[in-house]
């Protein structure tokens, strides 16, 4: 029977906006809304589109519509990974892209299950997919390609690194978590039209091959709806598709049971009339009037087929000219991206990561960078070499390191007699060759020798001046510590942190990351009374940035060679950011100004061998961080200053507290000092009088016990010169 398909409407649904909390199996129409809002020139895109599928169908109506060619496809494989099990292997990628091949081609053996009144309906899209063997530079490749990134925990757009050109390959990207709670989302063409570095799929490597989450994406690249319409909220209101044998429905959350396969909500009684050829005989279709829930595009899981209509549809949309989709077929492109060669045997790419150390007991980082060589912990390397399999590897190190036997296992533990910058070598090979990896910082040895204790002080006055000060770049990006010469606090130089994040990047964005600056090693054992750890910072946020700076600085101490850290301070928003909103890449100026940072070291965490860490995490959109004269007191920063200058000041340590805090003043006057705690609601808890000295640090200790309720409260001081209100928090 020759069909006359009546005109696709070529109009864009009605959007229904609904944002749904819950996880949901795809997010592509939530993106698309978001997209057409941003880039408005999408919409002509999507009418471009369907002018054409019209006019494409409507030609196949006056034909026998007996197409039986095969189209292929060239796809590529992006993995952004952290090293966790997102770094799928290259076999589960191979047997995965196998089956997604499957149902394009009405292969899937799962088809057997579709109910009998689909069974007529199941479509063959003759379209098959290659993984390219040729990358757009013309290298060979096996059509996966890794990217080490942190974005891979808050996959969006922004972590679709290096996507390949959308008009010769379909770009598929795995990542371990999405945002937004999808477990995958991909462009229509007209999406991938308006932002053709976005265009593809990304999808949660948990998914890979999973429920035919892939087929089903990839659906979407080829302009198919949902089942039950272009939004994201199944099983809420009968809608269509804009295909004729998929019945209207309301879709179905996922769950394949039966009342879900045999559902007839919405399509009892559809059927379509159609004009025959001649156009004097309409024909009627009774389509099934039950709800087609095997289909891959409902949420339901049964997710078996493709109708026959949907497979018009997606080949329609692999002849439009939208998004360059009709090039990705040619004759050219598969010659160009290789997609009809076999998969060539290419040599390793040799690569490693770091493991938590052995032997170290409780880390809370992941991985250890950085230890001490009398340090509990040993280093731990694990290969994470990939493109062949490794038929074996071979690890050298440096600094007076015992050279580990070849290895299969993955993992050599080694530790270093020559404190330093570890160069570690790796050589991984297969039937099809080696390949080679220098990593020249890939950990550092500390040295133990003490740099200083009480009263120790750095300035940064040169780079020459803080070599046992390993600044580590974990995801070797732009977003860094580095030493920087043109503004410095009494000097011109500092550390500062590289934070600014441009607002227009199109991946790699700051959020997520981590960078780290060690000291050297100090000895405060038997040191009593206060130890602070002092600094200055100066920071600043991005003007015109909608959201404040998430950047955030954290103070960590370790007294066993770094194998465990334990946080002591943190610093992040407006406080951090203490020059307010800069244009652009903020750079410490004339106007700009230093904030104090004292943090107090607890005796617990004072020995021979105390080390500090510095940590920073970028927000999106942050800026960068001056820091500079770092030293190690009995006195807070402020008061040092104060009381060279001889004035009256005041400071309360440690701040928040819950075990008891310590009133630090320099009194110009001596005398009798008065202090007074007071809540939030103005009622004094604890008051009391003390003798202070003139022109000295004074200390007053206020015991827990005294403040026995967890809040925010007032502590006023008054001498005989000064009359000042801090705020405490206990907790
Ligand atoms: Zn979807």
């Amino acid at each position: 029977m020759i069909k006359k398909f009546s005109l696709i409407a070529s109009a864009i649904l009605s959007m229904v906006v609904a944002v749904s909390a819950q996880t949901q199996p795809c997010g592509t129409d939530e993106h698309h809304r978001h997209l057409l809002k941003t880039y408005p020139i999408i919409a002509d895109y999507e009418q471009q589109f369907n002018e054409q599928l019209g006019r494409g169908l409507a030609a196949k109506t006056t034909g026998s519509d007996l197409d039986t060619t095969y189209f292929d496809v060239p796809i590529i494989v992006h993995i952004v990974h952290d090293y966790g099990a997102e770094n799928l292997s290259d076999n589960e990628i191979y047997d995965a892209a196998a089956n997604w091949a499957l149902a394009f081609v009405k292969k899937n053996s799962d088809t057997a299950a579709v109910i009998e009144p689909f069974k007529k309906y199941i479509g063959d899209a003759r379209m098959r997919l290659h993984l390219a063997t040729i990358d757009p530079d013309g290298n060979p490749t096996k059509g996966v390609i890794r990217h080490h990134s942190y974005l891979t925990n808050s996959g969006d757009d922004r972590a679709k690194f290096e996507s390949w050109p959308n008009n010769r390959y379909i770009n598929i990207w795995f990542v371990n978590a999405i945002t937004r709670g999808a477990a995958a989302y991909a462009y229509y063409p007209s999406g991938g039209a308006g932002i053709p570095h976005y265009d593809g799929v990304i999808s949660l490597a948990s998914y890979i091959d999973r429920s035919k989450t892939i087929p089903h994406e990839l659906g979407h690249v080829l302009n198919l709806q949902h089942v039950w319409g272009n939004n994201n909220n199944a099983a809420v209101a009968c809608g269509d598709d804009q295909v004729h044998d998929t019945p209207p429905t309301k879709g179905h959350t996922p769950g394949c049971v039966l009342s879900t396969i045999y559902d007839t909500t919405c399509a009892t009684g559809y059927a379509r009339t159609y004009l025959s050829a001649s156009g004097l005989v309409d024909s009627l279709v009774d389509y099934p009037d039950t709800t087609n829930a095997q289909n891959i595009m409902d949420y339901s899981y049964c997710s078996n087929m493709f109708s026959a209509g949907q497979c018009v549809r997606m080949r329609e949309a692999l002849t439009s000219s939208v998004a360059g989709r009709n090039n990705l077929i040619t004759e050219a492109n598969l010659a160009a991206t290789g997609a009809l060669a076999p998969t060539p045997d290419l040599p390793p790419v040799a690569e490693f990561t770091l493991n938590k150390a052995i032997g170290a007991g409780t880390i809370t980082d992941a991985r250890s960078y950085f230890l001490t060589f009398n340090s509990i912990g040993e280093f731990s390397f694990r290969n994470a070499s990939w493109n062949d399999t490794i038929s074996s590897v071979l690890w050298q190190f440096s600094n007076g390191a015992a050279q580990p036997v070849s290895t299969n296992t993955g993992t050599v533990t080694n530790r270093f007699s020559v404190p330093g910058w570890v160069t570690t070598t790796l050589t991984a090979t297969s039937n099809a060759g080696s390949n080679t990896i220098v990593n020249t910082r890939s950990v550092y040895a500390a040295d133990t020798t003490v740099a200083g204790g009480l009263g120790y002080s750095q300035k940064f006055s040169s780079i020459g001046d803080i070599p046992n000060w390993p600044m580590m770049n974990y995801y070797n990006n732009r977003f860094q510590w580095e030493f920087y010469n043109g503004a410095g606090m009494g000097d011109n130089s500092c550390i500062r942190y590289r934070s600014f994040d441009s607002t227009n990047k199109r991946t790699g964005i700051a959020s997520g990351d981590y960078d780290d600056i060690y000291t050297p090693a100090f000895n405060l054992a038997g040191v009593s009374g206060d130890v602070f750890v002092n600094f200055y910072t100066s920071g600043a946020l991005v003007s015109g940035s909608s959201s404040t700076s998430r950047d955030s600085l954290q103070v960590d101490v370790s007294t066993n060679g770094g194998a465990i850290w334990t946080k002591i301070a943190g610093y992040r928003g407006t406080d951090l950011a203490n020059n307010g909103a800069q244009s652009g890449n903020f750079i410490h100026g004339a106007s700009s100004s230093w904030k104090s940072r004292s943090v107090s070291v607890p005796a617990v965490y004072r020995n021979s061998q105390t080390f500090f860490r510095l940590r920073f995490r970028p927000g999106n959109i942050g800026n960068n961080l001056y820091l500079d004269n770092f030293g190690i007191s009995n006195l807070p920063a402020q008061l040092e200053e104060m009381t060279v200058n001889g004035t009256n000041t005041f400071s309360i340590f440690p701040n928040p507290s819950s075990a008891g805090s310590t009133l630090v003043f320099n009194s110009v006057n001596g005398g009798i000092a008065k202090y007074s705690i007071r809540d939030v609601a103005g009622r004094v808890v604890y008051e009391e009088e003390a003798e202070v000295f003139s022109n000295s640090i004074n200390r007053i200790f206020i015991p827990r016990s005294e403040v026995p309720v967890a809040g925010l409260y007032f502590v006023t001081l008054t001498t005989g010169s000064m009359n000042t209100t801090e705020k405490m928090l206990v907790y």
